[in-house]
């Protein structure tokens, strides 16, 4: 939850990024095969905790970021750190797939696709095995983003998803417009699978807009067996939630899950 005023975030923030992003760490969140409830990949999550607060959480930290600039620094670092893991957990799952957020504050960076190959290259990392999330609401945001940027990026070969599906108001425009291979029904849909009136039509009829278009669909927040097995029958071909695996530190995701 969003804490009252903070100020000196974005001085703490700033320093941190400074000093080689010092208290700065990412988890990962298992991403499931619904079909064979086996691994399909990982989201990468930063994490964040400072001498003065402790941990803080993405939501408030990232807009300070976006709000400073220094988001595209931080993007890069994620981008280059959950290649590397990546590029790990690919030779114990050679189709592995890991998904790492991109803020629009990034994507307006003309480098972007060069970052990306480059990154790639160095590591050996086949593009396929990389997957960009991109919430919805960014090509109308005001942001300088366009066509031309996402095709760019699609001309890499790493594949991108459509974040949040649902939570914006710009949804199925920007699902007409890009050419987003997943797309990630936002969690907030997960618990009205379970009701018994017309509210758990949406997860379904969601689907099979996406599917109708040829787009795959991740189903993200699913927290308990009940939603689970409310969902399964749907053909969706990945999900993500607490009932499967919290965010965790790389080597306890190994554990976990190799
Ligand atoms: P998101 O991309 O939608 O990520 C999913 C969020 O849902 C994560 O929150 C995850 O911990 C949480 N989650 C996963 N499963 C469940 C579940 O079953 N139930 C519930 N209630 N929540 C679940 P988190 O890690 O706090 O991240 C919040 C947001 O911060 C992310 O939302 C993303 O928009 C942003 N974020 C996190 N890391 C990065 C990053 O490296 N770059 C950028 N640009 N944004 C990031
Ligand atoms: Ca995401
Ligand atoms: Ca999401």
């Amino acid at each position: 939850m969003r804490q009252p005023s903070r100020p000196d975030l974005d001085f703490l923030l700033r320093d941190s990024i400074e000093n080689n992003f010092r208290g700065f760490c990412i988890h990962y969140q298992p991403q499931i095969r619904t079909s064979s409830k086996t691994l399909y990949g990982a989201e990468a999550l930063t994490r964040w905790s400072c001498g003065k607060y402790g941990s803080v959480c993405p939501d408030e930290f990232i807009p300070v970021l976006e709000e400073n600039g220094k988001i595209v620094e931080l993007g890069k670092w994620v981008f280059g750190e959950a290649a590397k893991q990546c590029k790990k957990w690919c030779a114990l799952q050679p189709d592995f797939r890991m998904s790492v957020n991109l803020s629009c504050r990034y994507l307006e960076k003309a480098d972007m696709e060069w970052f990306a190959q480059a990154t790639l290259r160095r590591l050996g990392l086949p593009a396929k095995n990389m997957i960009l999330e991109l919430t919805e609401s960014w090509p109308v945001s005001g942001s300088r983003v366009n066509e031309e940027t996402v095709l760019k990026l699609q001309k890499t070969g790493i594949s991108l998803a459509m974040d949040d599906f649902g939570s914006g108001y710009s949804s199925l425009l920007s699902l007409q417009k890009f050419p987003f291979q997943m797309i990630k029904i936002d969690k907030a849909f997960v618990k009205s699978t379970t009701r018994d009136d017309e509210q758990a039509a949406f997860v379904p009829s969601l689907t099979q807009l996406c599917h109708s278009i040829g787009r795959q669909v991740c189903l993200e927040g699913v927290e308990t067996r009940e939603e689970y097995e409310a969902v399964r029958q749907l053909g969706i071909e990945v999900m993500q939630g607490y009932y499967f695996g919290r965010p965790v530190p790389a080597e306890e995701f190994e554990q976990l899950y190799f």
